[in-house]
């Protein structure tokens, strides 16, 4: 039997490496970690999640303080926003989550961490500062890029992506996005907020383009609302670098040519794996421009080494990539086959409403051809929601034609967290007439995962039946008031 240094490398110290790497040292295994970067978290840590969360919580606190009016409170005058400041939280937020992703962490768990650019040299070997080191199972979890599409003049005109957003030293006047997904939208509010003028461009009808259009364009509303400028169905011709000013030139959806102008360019376009420079083309481990071609099991077509996480061109997600990660620990650490299964993978846009979903929705279920139903209950009716001045948005249930739910998705305050419910509801098969009879707390905003369950069990419960075999059985005498008043 071959002789390896370790039992598992991995190689990309994010969501999905990080995952992999605790789990295989702390069960025993002989771990080599590798990142690339100085410090280890990957994209979520350093220039995602983390410090886009933070933003999105600053901008809101200066939001709110805007809106101090509308809650009862004097009108305040806001000296502008200091972005050295923002920066500063962001880092310091960082740097507590920094601890728990720490080298010296993953060391005393038992797993050796090197950093460094590793090179495949076969398929159970890399090279790495001149070494080598040989592994039974490797894991690539090199996460993704930005996506940067081939559009005249963008190469020779400074932009920014979220690797520099974060860190600007001030607070850019005016900026247009380039692409409406869950990262310019986030991005576009929050320095609206803080008080950039910004343009957001996307080629299709509506932003964040995965969502139904009716929930995202209920985002889009309230951007708009905040002063956040739109161009959809727009296609993007060229860009320009005018010095101070940058120029972006559209077709807009008349067909018309607009010459849009702004100091800084956003671009949020999809992003890409990083899968060069692994000599991964030398080992018969395949990719495309979307990611590794893996299976359901994550394996590439070298079975013993696996892709997790951003780069194998699914779920783009933190909590995807941990799951992924525990795939990798379940075929590789444990040798139990265990597959993928996305059914329930839920996501959040974290704009303000947020927009979350779970399972299938109306397009989903449209294209698989499944013939489904759908249940709405609105936040306006919510108590809670009402006396913290949050009345936009709704939760849509959808049920297919046995009336199993298959999909939530909420637009609304806390979605996010309010997501949560469905995915025990859904992953552990609970029937919907037990969310609905279940006592949830007053006032809270979650109460309305209850109340759309309730909404389609109520026209059974109060149908012309039931109340027809009551009136028989307990002899009830009908309505008390209303037009229709001793008719029954
Ligand atoms: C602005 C923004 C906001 C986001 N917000 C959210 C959110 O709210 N919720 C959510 O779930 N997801 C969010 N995401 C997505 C999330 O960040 C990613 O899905 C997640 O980080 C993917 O984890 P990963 O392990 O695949 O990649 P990463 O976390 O990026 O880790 C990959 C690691 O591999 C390293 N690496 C790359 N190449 C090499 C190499 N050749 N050799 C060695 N190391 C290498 C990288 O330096 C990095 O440390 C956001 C992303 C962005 C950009």
């Amino acid at each position: 039997m071959a002789n390896f240094d370790f039992d598992i490398g991995v190689i990309g110290g994010g969501s999905a490496g990080l995952t992999v790497t605790s789990g295989a040292a702390q069960l025993g295994a002989k771990t080599l970690l590798i990142e690339k970067e100085e410090k280890l978290g990957g994209d979520c840590l350093h220039f995602g999640c983390v410090p886009s969360k933070t933003l999105i919580k600053t901008a809101h606190v200066y939001h709110m303080m805007k809106i101090a009016k509308d809650f009862g409170l004097p009108q305040v005058d806001l000296p502008p926003v200091d972005f050295r400041q923002v920066t500063h939280r962001i880092k310091s937020v960082i740097d507590v989550i920094q601890q728990h992703d720490s080298e010296e962490r993953f060391c005393s768990l038992g797993a050796k961490v090197e950093f460094g650019d590793p090179e495949f040299t076969d398929e159970h070997t890399i090279r790495l500062n001149g070494k080598t080191y040989s592994a039974k199972y490797w894991v690539i979890a090199t996460g993704s890029s930005p996506a940067t599409p081939p559009i005249k003049g963008l190469d020779e005109t400074p932009y920014i992506t979220n690797r520099e957003i974060f860190y600007l030293d001030r607070l850019p006047k005016s900026m247009i996005i380039l692409g409406g997904g869950p990262i310019g939208t986030e991005m576009g509010q929050a320095f609206s907020r803080l008080g950039t003028s910004v343009q957001i461009i996307d080629r299709a009808d509506q932003i964040l383009g995965k969502e139904d259009k009716d929930m995202a364009d209920g985002v889009m509303a309230v951007m708009r609302l905040e002063g956040v400028g739109f161009h959809l169905n727009a296609s993007i011709e060229a860009i320009k670098d005018l010095g101070s000013k940058k120029e972006v030139t559209i077709n807009d959806e008349e067909g018309k040519t607009l010459k849009l102008r702004a100091e800084t360019i956003l671009v949020s376009m999809g992003r890409s794996p990083n899968t060069a420079n692994l000599g991964l083309e030398k080992i018969g481990v395949t990719f495309d421009r979307r990611g590794i071609t893996v299976d359901k099991r994550l394996r590439t077509g070298q079975k013993h080494i696996y892709a997790a996480g951003d780069v194998n061109g699914g779920f783009q997600f933190t909590h995807a990539a941990g799951y992924e990660g525990g795939i990798v620990i379940s075929n590789a650490i444990f040798r139990i086959p265990r597959k993928t299964d996305y059914t329930f993978l839920p996501w959040c846009t974290y704009s303000d409403p947020e927009l979350a979903s779970i399972g299938m929705n109306e397009k989903a279920s449209k294209k698989a051809g499944i013939n489904y139903s759908v249940w709405t209950e609105a936040f306006k009716n919510n108590d809670r929601s009402l006396a913290e001045g949050e009345k936009v948005g709704k939760i849509k249930m959808i049920l297919d034609q046995k009336e199993k739910p298959i999909g939530v998705q909420i637009l609304g305050p806390r979605a996010g967290d309010l997501i949560n419910e469905w995915v025990a509801v859904l992953n552990g098969k609970v029937k919907l007439s037990t969310l609905a009879s279940a006592v949830h707390p007053y006032p809270t905003i979650g109460e309305i995962n209850k109340k759309v369950a309730g909404a389609y069990f109520s026209p059974k419960i109060f149908s012309d039946r039931i109340k027809k075999g009551l009136k028989f059985f307990f002899h009830l005498k009908g309505r008390a008031c209303g037009p229709e008043t001793c008719e029954e």
